[in-house]
């Protein structure tokens, strides 16, 4: 089954506000395995809301329409509708007397126009808005299916989790059912270029990939008649996922995110942890710390952002910091000995990096980071050039260096059980 997504509203075509709507609409549809050919952006304007409209009829199944369900002049995507499809509106009773409860709850005085929310197009299913007056709608029209949500987000969400998104899998045969393989340390081209086949030759389950800030999550989704067959059909692919990125998988569980997955590997171990970072100022530590159970672990972070704290709380020397400057894979080892030495932990970490916009040279540029980690004296470094703001290259970094903890620790382990290390 295909979909497409309208957002309605001049807001977003100005670039006033972000259609989030959009992003969340696409996610949920491909996790619930309807395709998505086009998208729409359109302004409060009858005449090309309705174009759109005819547009999207002719080639979906399925229409999700939001925004301009209000009360205003300029909210006319019911009106629109209605008439793209020839209906009429008419009074619906218990959204009338929703509205009524609503208003009284709040303690405001109803003003005419906002019972123009109660008129919805004749024979659609209405649906309530638990979180404010606008209802939903669904248009059911010779095998397609219209449905209208309220453009807040904070109205939107819960309707389609609680109402549209059941009603979209009950038109489709059989259960969906997803797992998510979760892979870091590998950039998003690479990820792809390296299930290329996969994605290629996909039909059920589909493969469907997503990039954020330093991971790329994979989601298998696969439909079937019962939960049983659709992750008998997932489990192959689960498989050959894990099987060619490797370590780099931290986890296939959708509440596990990367720094849950660092502290498992640290609480597993029995591993202690401090933390030493410059152009980062404590993200790293405060991510670590996002995690409850990480007070079993977590013991000391340190924010050396100056040359003087580098050194008068990590030992580094002057004549270390003036040879090869503080942002410098040398640096970087020597924060994380540091760390080891006087924050007195199994596992630590350096970072230092030129976070911009200002402060680059042609030698070391801005978003050149060097992150250092130690696990109990084996020490790796990873130089890494980041783009993007200021903020952009400090949350890679601190990506980067949770990657490059899981890679260190896991390195120290495999290398103890091949004999290499006493
Ligand atoms: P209202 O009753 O608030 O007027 P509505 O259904 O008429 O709701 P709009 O008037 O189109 O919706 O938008 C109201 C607000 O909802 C916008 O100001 C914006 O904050 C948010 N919003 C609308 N569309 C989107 C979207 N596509 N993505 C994110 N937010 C949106
Ligand atoms: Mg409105």
């Amino acid at each position: 089954m295909t979909v497409e997504i309208i957002s309605v509203g001049t807001e977003i075509l100005l670039g006033n506000i972000v259609n989030t709507n959009a992003a969340y609409l696409a996610e949920k549809c491909a996790a619930i395995g309807l395709s998505c050919y086009y998208q729409e952006v359109v302004g409060d304007n009858e005449e090309r809301l309705e174009g759109v409209l005819q547009t999207a009829l002719e080639r979906a199944d399925v229409l999700l329409v939001s925004g301009g369900l209000g009360p205003t002049q300029d909210d006319l995507t019911k009106e629109t509708a209605a008439k793209a499809l020839g209906r009429k509106l008419i009074l619906h009773e218990p959204s009338k007397a929703a509205i009524e409860s609503f208003f009284q709850k709040k303690g405001i005085e109803i003003t005419e126009n906002n019972w123009k929310q109660a008129m919805v197009p004749e024979g659609c299913i209405v649906i309530d808005n638990q979180n404010g007056t606008a209802p939903g709608m669904i248009i059911e029209d010779k095998g397609r299916h219209v449905v209208l949500m309220p453009g807040p987000p904070n109205e939107l969400i819960p309707m389609f989790e609680h109402a549209v998104m059941p009603y979209l899998n009950s038109l489709q045969p059989g259960i969906i059912y997803s797992q998510t393989v979760k892979v870091c340390g590998v950039g998003e081209s690479k990820v792809e270029a390296m299930i290329k086949d996969l994605i290629d030759e996909q039909s059920n389950p589909t493969i469907a990939t997503y990039a954020k800030t330093g991971e790329v999550h994979l989601r298998v989704t696969a439909r079937a008649e019962g939960e049983k067959e659709a992750k008998k059909l997932v489990k192959p692919y689960v498989k050959e996922l894990k099987g060619r990125f490797g370590n780099h998988v931290y986890t296939t569980q959708e509440d596990v995110t990367l720094e849950k997955a660092v502290v498992d590997l640290l609480l597993a171990n029995h591993l202690t942890v401090s933390t030493v970072e410059s152009c980062t100022g404590g993200m790293l530590a405060a991510r670590l710390i996002n995690v409850p159970g990480v007070s079993e672990v977590f013991k000391t972070g340190y924010i050396t952002y100056s040359n003087k704290s580098k050194r008068k709380l990590l030992g580094i020397k002057k004549s270390s910091l003036e040879k090869h400057g503080a942002v410098s894979p040398e640096i970087a080892k020597e924060m994380a000995k540091g760390a080891a030495l006087f924050g007195k932990a199994d596992v630590t970490v350096g970072i230092t990096g030129v976070a911009g916009p200002d402060g680059g040279s042609g030698e070391k540029p801005v978003g050149l980071v060097y992150i250092a980690c130690n696990v109990c004296g084996r020490i790796d470094v990873k130089e890494c050039h980041f783009g993007g703001s200021r903020m952009k290259i400090r949350e890679s970094s601190v990506s980067a260096a949770l990657s490059l903890m899981r890679e260190s620790i896991l390195a120290y382990y495999s290398e103890v059980t091949f004999g290499a290390r006493k």
